[in-house]
């Protein structure tokens, strides 16, 4: 019987899982590489913030820790374009001030760790997960302040470590037929800040996320609770302009000048942030199977890890989480038949929300600049009103609902294809609320899935 789980890392998805399994009554002992980051300074520049929706608000409304978390969070009811030369459009991102939420990275970790805690899960700090024997569930680990050696087993491990999951690695080296694959965007990100003003507010509306969509580049902001915003830019790691290329300081004040004017009197100290900070990298991991004779299984970036354009990586590892625990209330906790069902159903749909994070860069620094996609989002704004029974827009399936993410992706598809017909109709920007409109669409969906009434 499985009494005796152990958890490697005990990043956001790890903590939340030991809550989880703690509540369940199992032991749960996690191991992690770094040390307690409640006791030492995150090292700056690696997403400070991130932002929170939906699938991410269940998995902590499940263990109680939705109102806490909500308290140090900021929302976001609509993004805001900044264009090179100043103007400023915005957008909706939901119905009736829905939104996403900003919160911290490190205090929303922190919580989750004291809360793991408080609900009996051990947490060993600097414990760098060095091997797993598959045959007897034997973990090897070294401390990294003692360099000592330990080992130690379980009755289930979750390999909860992260986009370069050692725990992932021992199942690729040992098991036979593991599917692995990485990609890499050709475009890396480095964090820099807005300062706050004077008095502590924000420099810009705080309950935006700001994009700067320039193309094939760009820049966002999401707001922290001290009135500062994080700043990333997202651009091409080689070529011209790239990362590589704006080395000299002169270089990188006069592209923010002529590229980024208005972000330029916000920012903390351009030039210190931009080269001190450092550059990250963007990739997208899918692996088969996640899990090895139901003893070892992998969740989160472990299993799934996805570029960061539909801010859902976390929300994803946290859907994980939520999943599991249903299953284990279906099936009463025997792990034999939970973990097939999980791997079923999380596969396909972190599949899917890899690929829509991908093509969302494509929207964010390109599309959502140029008028036709205003126009085609204001179409499915207003047909989503009138018909909320027919059509979701993508985004808002995937933002604030639970619909699984391949489900999500499938509808989408199909919604693209008929809005792609709906944008070539005559004069489209002017009559894009006409009954004309609304007809050819309602003919058009009922093409696209005849047996079905919409959605
Ligand atoms: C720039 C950027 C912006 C993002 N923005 C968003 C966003 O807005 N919304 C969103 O939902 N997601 C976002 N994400 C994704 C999100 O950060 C990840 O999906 C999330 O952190 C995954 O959590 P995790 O616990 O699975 O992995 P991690 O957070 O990576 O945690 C893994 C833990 O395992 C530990 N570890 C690693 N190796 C070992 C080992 N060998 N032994 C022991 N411990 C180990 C690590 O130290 C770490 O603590 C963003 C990612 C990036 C890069």
């Amino acid at each position: 019987m499985t009494k005796k789980i152990s958890i490697v890392g005990a990043g956001l998805v790890g903590s939340l899982l030991a809550i989880y399994l703690r509540k369940r009554g199992y032991e749960v002992t996690l191991y992690e590489r770094r040390p307690d980051m409640r006791k030492v300074k995150i090292p700056a520049g690696r997403s400070i913030n991130l932002a929170l929706s939906d699938r991410g608000w269940k998995g902590l409304q499940g263990v109680g820790v939705d109102n806490a978390i909500r308290e140090i969070g900021i929302a976001m009811t609509h993004r805001t374009m900044h264009s090179v030369d100043g103007k400023i459009t915005t957008q909706p991102y939901g119905k009736d001030g829905q939104g996403i939420y900003a919160v911290s990275r490190g205090i929303l970790n922190c919580t989750l760790l004291d809360i793991a805690e408080q609900s009996g899960a051990k947490v060993f700090f600097n414990e760098r997960c060095t091997n797993i024997n598959l045959a007897n569930n034997e973990m090897s680990f070294e401390n990294s302040e003692t360099h000592s050696h330990t080992k130690a087993t379980s009755d289930l491990i979750f390999g909860a470590d992260g986009a370069f999951a050692a725990s992932r690695l021992q199942m690729q080296l040992s098991t036979d037929k593991f599917n692995y694959s990485q990609s890499y965007l050709e475009h890396g990100y480095k964090e820099l800040m807005f300062v706050a003003k004077p008095d502590g507010s924000h420099q810009l509306d705080k309950n935006s996320l700001h994009i700067w969509p320039r193309g094939g580049y760009m820049l966002i902001a999401l707001p922290n609770l001290d009135g500062t915003f994080t700043v990333t830019m997202f651009f091409p790691l080689k070529g011209n302009p790239s990362f590589e290329s704006l080395k000299p300081k002169l270089d990188v004040n006069k592209f923010f000048n002529e590229i980024f004017p208005d972000a330029v009197p916000l920012l903390h100290d351009l030039e210190e942030d931009f080269f001190m900070n450092p550059t990250g990298s963007l990739v997208t991991v899918k692996c088969t199977p996640w899990s090895f004779n139901n003893k070892i299984v992998l969740i989160g970036d472990a299993a799934h890890a996805i570029v960061p354009f539909y801010g859902q990586g976390m929300n994803c590892g946290f859907e994980d989480c939520t999943v599991l625990n249903d299953l284990l209330n279906k099936h009463k906790d025997n792990w034999e038949q939970v973990i097939p069902e999980y791997e079923r159903m999380r596969k396909p749909a972190a599949d899917a929300i890899g690929e829509l994070a991908v093509a969302n860069f494509i929207e964010m620094r390109d599309l959502v600049g140029k008028p036709e996609f205003f126009i085609a989002q204001k179409i499915e704004g207003w047909f989503y009103e009138k018909h909320p029974d027919k059509w979701i827009p993508l985004y808002t399936m995937v933002t604030f609902t639970n619909i699984p993410y391949n489900e999500a992706q499938e509808k989408g598809k199909m919604q693209d294809a008929i809005m792609n017909e709906i944008m070539q109709m005559s004069d489209i920007e002017n009559k894009w609320n006409d009954i004309a409109v609304e007809n050819k669409i309602l003919t058009l969906l009922k093409q696209q899935s005849p047996n079905k009434n919409g959605l």
